[in-house]
């Protein structure tokens, strides 16, 4: 559980945001990190890889359901359902395994939205039991921040599309049964964008997996399609209706994001302030020293302002709104929270935190990648900027 005792968190039982349902569901999530996660993820990210039987526990747990129709497998529950998973989760300090094993939450929805009857009963129920893996590949070598601008080609070929191209940096790129792939099928622009569902299997489809800074055990690849046949029946939604697909996605992938990072930034406030008691300098324990406390206070006051925009976000998504500026607005303030908090609590750490086997050390290796997935920070400001009507 959260150490932090925020004013509208649900450990607050005055919260006008939390049932008891919530808090149920909080504790069940908890006990699965605690017992299924926890005392792994050294290990798997040592090792580049995490079991893939984690994603049956995670259904089992009702984890993987949420905010899914019930008759595939899903559990229809509100978006704090959602943040709170992704809060407990990043509890373990691997915001990658926490990506990786909740994919199908960027993956899924346009299925959903948009796909036909056939293709959503064909996929969804293994996806939401944990018994098949998907990725969103929609970012490419030539560039991720213009969704707009992608090239990756399906051309319509008798009962298949026939896709050239690559994509980038995709998480469970090289372990996914099912891709969402954003394909170009028209013109220039968004209005030429299409989904495809794209099997592993499928012949002139080959991946890569790449080493990244962080997030060592999510499996990020590259994609490469070459002359590779989608049959026709796998075009989820409309042709060249696939932006305004991913567009929806966004509003959620980063409400979770941004539930992940904070949560991040938790760990790191915790873990530094549970260092600074015990750890002697000069004389006296480091949190006698009011630089520290400062330190300290300041990364308190960032989560939990960060929080407050979160929870009142999350009501407003609840009510079926889409704040697209505030959203984008607490991206960053998400992103950069978790960049100070990260940085202080690695100095406060200091030679101990330099070294692999921390959650601190761990989390400052990820602080990079929520600044850029996503979206990047400045196209954040450049959206919000937008919607604000500048
Ligand atoms: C670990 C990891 C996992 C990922 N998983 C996925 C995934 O599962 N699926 C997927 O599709 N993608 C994924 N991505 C890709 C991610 O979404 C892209 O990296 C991101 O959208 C940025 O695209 P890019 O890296 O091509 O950077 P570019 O678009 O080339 O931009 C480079 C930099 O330029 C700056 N910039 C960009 N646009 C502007 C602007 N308008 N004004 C000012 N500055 C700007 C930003 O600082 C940006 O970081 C992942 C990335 C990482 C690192």
């Amino acid at each position: 559980m959260s150490g932090i005792q925020d004013a509208a968190t649900s450990q607050n039982p005055k919260s006008p945001y939390y049932s008891a349902e919530h808090l149920e569901f909080r504790h069940a999530v908890s006990r699965f990190v605690r017992e299924e996660i926890e005392p792994h993820i050294d290990g798997w990210e040592e090792a580049g890889s995490f079991p893939t039987e984690l994603y049956r526990k995670a259904a089992v747990a009702g984890i993987l359901g949420l905010g899914f129709p019930a008759r595939y497998g899903g559990l229809e529950k509100d978006h704090f359902h959602r943040i709170i998973a992704a809060e407990e989760m990043s509890r373990a300090g691997a915001g990658g395994l926490t990506s990786a094993l909740m994919n199908h939450g960027v993956a899924m929805p346009p299925v959903v939205a948009a796909g036909s009857e056939a293709l959503k009963a064909r996929v969804l129920p293994g996806v939401l039991a944990g018994e098949k893996i998907c990725a969103l590949a929609v970012t490419e070598p030539s560039g991720g921040s213009d969704v707009a601008g992608l090239r990756s080609t399906a051309v319509r070929e008798g009962r298949c599309y026939v896709v050239n191209g690559a994509k980038s940096y995709i998480t469970s790129g090289t372990r996914a049964d099912y891709f969402t792939v954003a394909v170009r099928t028209g013109g220039s622009g968004p209005g030429g964008l299409s989904l495809l569902l794209i099997e592993r299997d499928a012949p002139g489809f080959q991946r890569r997996r790449l080493k990244t800074m962080g997030w060592a055990c999510a499996d990020i690849a590259v994609l490469e399609f070459s002359d590779c046949r989608v049959p026709l029946e796998n075009l989820i939604g409309a042709e060249n209706q696939g932006f305004g697909l991913l567009m929806q996605n966004f509003a959620l992938e980063r409400l979770f994001m941004i539930a992940s990072c904070n949560s991040l930034s938790r760990v790191c406030y915790e873990d530094a302030l549970a260092y600074a008691r015990q750890r002697q300098v000069f004389g006296e324990p480091l949190i006698a020293k009011q630089v520290i406390r400062h330190k300290l206070t300041d990364m308190a006051m960032a989560i939990r302002a960060t929080q407050a925009y979160l929870e009142q976000l999350v009501w407003l998504a609840d009510r079926g709104e889409q704040p697209t500026a505030d959203i984008c607005l607490l991206k960053n303030q998400a992103s950069l929270t978790m960049e100070r908090c990260a940085r202080e609590a690695l100095q406060i750490f200091g030679g101990a935190g330099y070294v692999r086997g921390t959650r601190v050390e761990r989390i400052y290796r990820e602080v990079r990648v929520n600044a850029i997935g996503g979206g990047a920070e400045e196209v954040m400001r450049d959206f919000a900027a937008a919607n604000l009507g500048y």
